[in-house]
């Protein structure tokens, strides 16, 4: 007999996860009705994944019960949660890229038996399912050939391929195009229709707005509230998610802008670079923000990849506290006591495989040439140590990997990394780009902070709101032309985006 659709099938009470010194859930709370679709509303590190993993068998929670369907539910794996009707499509891809798509969408349905499945039967299948669900791709292609985003629609035919009662999604769009994400939302609805729970995890705010039923928010690992889609709205959620009000995103200066009448430490003439950009002139002081912005190609990174010596200029120049100086390489500008925050976080900044600690200390090794290695050692880890405990970096520990922390915590051992080397004049290109709202903020403080320190920030930013939150003044670019140094006043998201866009009214 079907159970009525809109009655619970899922109830999470009081579950607790401990990793190490990080407790990544505290008694979450979650109650999943039949027939719709539930969001998990967190900003990252928030504990989403670690509880849909917990749901899926991946891990067992430290405290805390789980009833599925009227009946006690612990699964020790994913194959158990899937034989209870649980299926999760994760947020990183698990597929084999050896393997066809077929292959792949029946691997975990029937592991024991996988061996044995008769060729002509598995395409069969798989065509069926994957001609139900409209994906664009072919059964017999190996999914080693196919785009990211078509492996994750494959991913998700996978995960549907049981016959569930409860469906977890986290994140499956991060890498899907728009047409691709319609398919998605198509076979979301198709699974809603049918009577499944799907519990589902995204960032995009409208997104969640169309697809949901019901809401969770969920922040630092702990259960906030539920809301249904019909009785709330985006800035209530984002509320609730970063536990502040969004006029409170951008902190306050603590102390005063610089004088103007102050010397520069940086000064920028008529700076240009062939094809690049041309004649950008500026100038900034001790304890400035200044804001670069401009559109996508307007030659930002350009003159900052300049500026931290990794491409030379044709012509201009740049004096460093009154002198003349020309930067040759990045070692040379790091010398000079100029750091670089690249937009690459995960191409430049980071390694990912690489832990926490040696991240820190990457650029800074060499200062810690004492005659004896364990003191070194000892040396380099009290620096990171003390670095992970003024950034509130969130990891069990400095030996865990880069790669498993959050977007916004992986942005801030890059800031640490750079932080200990003292620097005068930090660049930042697009610090907070894919971090979530709240680690936003944190990085907003860390900016000020430094600020108020005495460095000179650098602030390279698309985000309109984020360079009128935090600048002093603002380098407005359009095609490689400075079209403005906007002071506090110009500083109106009309005024930048005019001299942003050329068109000056
Ligand atoms: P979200 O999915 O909401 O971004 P996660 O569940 O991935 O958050 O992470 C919650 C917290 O638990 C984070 O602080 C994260 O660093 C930590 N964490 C997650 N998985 C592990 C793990 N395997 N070992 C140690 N810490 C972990
Ligand atoms: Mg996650």
């Amino acid at each position: 007999m079907e159970a009525a659709r809109g009655s619970t099938i899922l109830e999470i009470k009081d579950v607790t996860k401990v990793f190490g010194a990080v407790s990544a859930l505290k008694d979450m709370q979650l109650s999943v009705r039949r027939g719709r679709v539930h969001t998990i509303l967190g900003e990252n590190g928030a504990g989403k994944s670690t509880l849909m993993k917990i749901l899926a068998g991946v891990y067992q929670p430290t405290s805390g019960s789980i009833v599925l369907d009227g009946a006690p539910y612990a699964p020790a794996s994913p194959q158990d949660a899937a034989r209870a009707g649980l299926t999760i499509v994760f947020q990183e891809l698990s597929l084999c890229n050896n393997l066809t798509v077929a292959e792949n969408i029946l691997a975990t349905r029937e592991p024991a038996r996988a061996g044995f499945i008769n060729d002509k039967a598995l395409v069969r299948k798989a065509t069926e399912l994957v001609k139900e669900l409209g994906l664009p791709v072919s059964v017999s292609e190996k999914v080693g050939d196919l785009s990211i985003a078509q492996r994750q629609l494959v991913e998700i035919a996978k995960g549907l391929s049981i016959k569930a009662k409860v469906v977890i999604l986290d994140e499956p769009t991060s890498s899907l195009s728009d047409s691709e994400a319609e398919i998605l939302f198509e076979i979301i609805a198709r699974l809603k229709a049918q009577g499944v729970a799907v519990i589902y995890i995204s960032h995009r705010m409208e997104e969640i707005m169309r697809l949901s039923d019901d809401i969770t928010v969920v922040r630092d690992g702990s259960y906030i509230t539920t809301r249904e889609k019909t009785e709330t709205t985006i800035d209530e959620l984002i509320a609730l998610m970063v536990g502040r009000d969004m006029n409170e995103i951008y902190p306050p200066r603590e102390t005063a802008p610089p004088a103007m009448a102050g010397s520069p430490v940086l000064t920028v003439k008529d700076l240009s670079r062939d094809g690049e950009f041309e004649n950008v002139s500026f100038d900034v002081r001790p304890g400035e923000i200044l804001g670069f912005f401009g559109l996508i190609g307007s030659g930002r990174s350009e003159v900052m990849n300049t500026l931290f010596g990794i491409r030379q200029p044709t012509a201009g120049s740049m004096s460093i506290d009154g002198n003349r100086v020309s930067i040759a390489s990045p070692a040379d500008a790091i010398d000079r006591s100029i750091a670089f925050v690249t937009e690459n976080r995960k191409e430049e900044g980071l390694v990912l495989s690489h832990s926490v600690e040696s991240n820190i200390s990457m650029v800074t090794l060499g200062q810690y040439s004492g005659a004896l290695g364990f003191l070194k050692r000892r040396r380099e880890r009290q620096a990171a140590v003390g670095e992970v405990a003024r950034l509130a970096i969130k990891t069990a520990s400095l030996d865990t990997s880069a790669g498993s922390l959050s977007g916004g915590n992986q942005q801030k051992i890059v800031l640490a990394k750079w932080l200990l080397t003292k620097p005068k004049i930090l660049i930042l290109d697009e610090p907070t780009r894919g971090v979530d709202v709240g680690a936003k903020f944190e990085i907003y403080k860390i900016i000020r902070q430094l600020a108020a320190e005495g460095a000179a920030i650098l602030l390279v930013s698309s985000e309109l709101s984020e360079v009128i939150g935090m600048s002093d003044r603002t380098v407005v670019m359009s095609e490689g032309r400075m079209t403005a140094i906007a002071t506090k006043e110009q500083m109106t998201p009309e005024k930048i985006m005019s001299f942003a866009t050329g068109f000056l009214s």
